[in-house]
């Protein structure tokens, strides 16, 4: 259905590669950095929104960034290093400089207990509060000492950012793909969203579009109540269909999340490309918990956004956990991904409703070339013929290319290609979407 690069799993492997080490969170230069990568790649805004704008119900946070941070032990090693990994700090830790016996120095680092050699991912937005993450292994290895704590970071009026792909189509109708960019060293679970979202957009950019497309790269929760309050009333109207993308380069098969209306256009899409495919796939109901859909789906906005996943969040083990990393991510898995979002989209901008000109009885077929005329073998031009006739019988006005290719079963493709051979024919007119 779609032509992409042999080379496309190779591709987002790379640039997960590229954005792993930065330190992501929901604001700050980690984001800006990423944004800047993501430059090279596809046409990008950069939005900045000042600390303390009121967005819907919250607030834009202060800007948190951090340069470096340790626990030090008394022979002068260090025994936590960020530069070894950022998960190593609590994101949105407020500095601090102490020394620390190891009782109460562990009261401030988490870990996991049942996965001993994994560093946790720990945040702390809206709370004035400083902690560590290390592996329980590590943790239980120290020694009794007196420690010497150091985070060195900041946390002041500064902005939120967020990155805004806009590819105008033949409609100012919009479909939005939305991102979150505010994990720092985690590669399923933001790192393969954003890889594929860019890719996506690098490939429609190259493509004749019907809709317009909006990519939005956006901090978690907050990047998408900000996206929401700044243009409830320019795109948001205009969004028909959305997607968002999350969890999307583990092994496991695809999950795709309904919208909160149910049955979406894109929720139609989505479940018609994914039983073609012939993989194995779950379909789950709308929920109120999971990535930005939650914000799109709140009830004054019930958007038409679902979410495409492959496990989903909390349901592998490396979940916010330093395991979540460039093993854990395959290009294979990267690669049926997006080839699987790339059909959806291409079902959603190719599927439109036509009306039969000859709508009682046949039209009759041979006399227009329309049988036997096309190559590739009795077999396919049979498909072919068959095709025809469906996209015939049910073009009343009331049936879509895809309400078609679904009740047939039939690949869409071929579905879109009879609609176009039948309308150079004088047999179909378009009807307005
Ligand atoms: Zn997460």
């Amino acid at each position: 259905m779609t032509i992409v690069s042999e080379k496309i799993g190779d591709r987002l492997y790379e640039l997960i590669s590229d954005l792993f080490p930065l330190c992501r969170s929901i604001t700050g230069d980690g984001v800006r950095r990423t944004l800047e990568i993501l430059r090279r790649e596809i046409p990008l805004q950069v939005r900045e929104v000042p600390s303390g704008t009121a967005v819907l119900d919250w607030t834009v946070p202060n800007e948190w960034n951090i340069r470096d941070a340790y626990i030090r032990a008394s022979d002068g090693r260090r025994v936590v290093d960020f530069h070894a990994s950022n998960l190593h700090v609590m994101s949105y830790s407020r500095p601090v400089n102490a020394s620390l016996s190891l009782k109460d120095l562990k009261s401030r680092i988490y870990t996991l207990p049942d996965r001993l050699d994994d560093i946790p991912y720990r945040t702390s937005y809206y709370a004035d509060a400083w902690a560590f993450c290390m592996s329980h292994r590590a943790l239980a290895a120290l020694p009794d000492d007196v420690y010497e704590v150091r985070i060195d970071s900041s946390l002041a009026p500064g902005s939120l950012t967020y990155g805004e792909c806009y590819l105008p189509g033949a409609l100012d109708d919009e479909i939005l793909i939305s991102c979150h960019i505010c994990h720092p060293s985690l590669a399923n679970d933001n790192l393969s969203g954003i890889a594929l979202a860019t890719l996506l957009a690098q490939r429609l950019q190259r493509q004749s579009r019907r809709y317009s497309y909006r990519f939005i790269f956006i901090p978690g929760t907050i990047g998408s109540i900000t996206w929401l309050a700044l243009n409830e009333h320019d795109a948001v109207p205009k969004v028909k269909h959305g997607l968002v993308i999350a969890c999307a380069g583990d092994p496991g098969s695809v999950t795709y999340k309904r919208t909160r209306q149910g049955s979406a256009e894109v929720d139609r899409a989505a479940a018609y490309v994914l039983a073609q495919a012939g993989d194995r796939y779950a379909l789950r109901d709308f929920s109120p918990y999971g990535y930005d859909e939650r914000q799109f789906c709140s009830p004054g906005f019930n958007l038409p956004v679902g979410c495409f996943m492959r496990t989903p969040h909390g349901e592998f083990p490396e979940y916010h956990t330093s395991a979540d990393n460039l093993d854990f991510v395959r290009p294979a898995a990267l690669e049926d991904s997006f080839r699987k979002c790339a059909a959806i989209l291409q079902v959603l901008d190719d599927n439109r409703r036509y009306l039969n000109t000859n709508p009682k009885g046949e039209p009759q077929l041979g006399r227009r070339g329309l049988y036997g005329a096309l190559g590739g073998g009795p077999a396919t031009a049979r498909a072919f013929e068959q095709t025809i006739l469906w996209v015939l019988n049910y073009s009343d006005g009331r049936h879509t290319l895809l309400d078609i290719a679904e009740r047939g079963r039939l690949p869409f493709d071929q579905v879109k290609s009879a609609a176009e051979v039948l309308e150079k024919h004088g047999l179909l007119t378009e009807l307005p979407t």
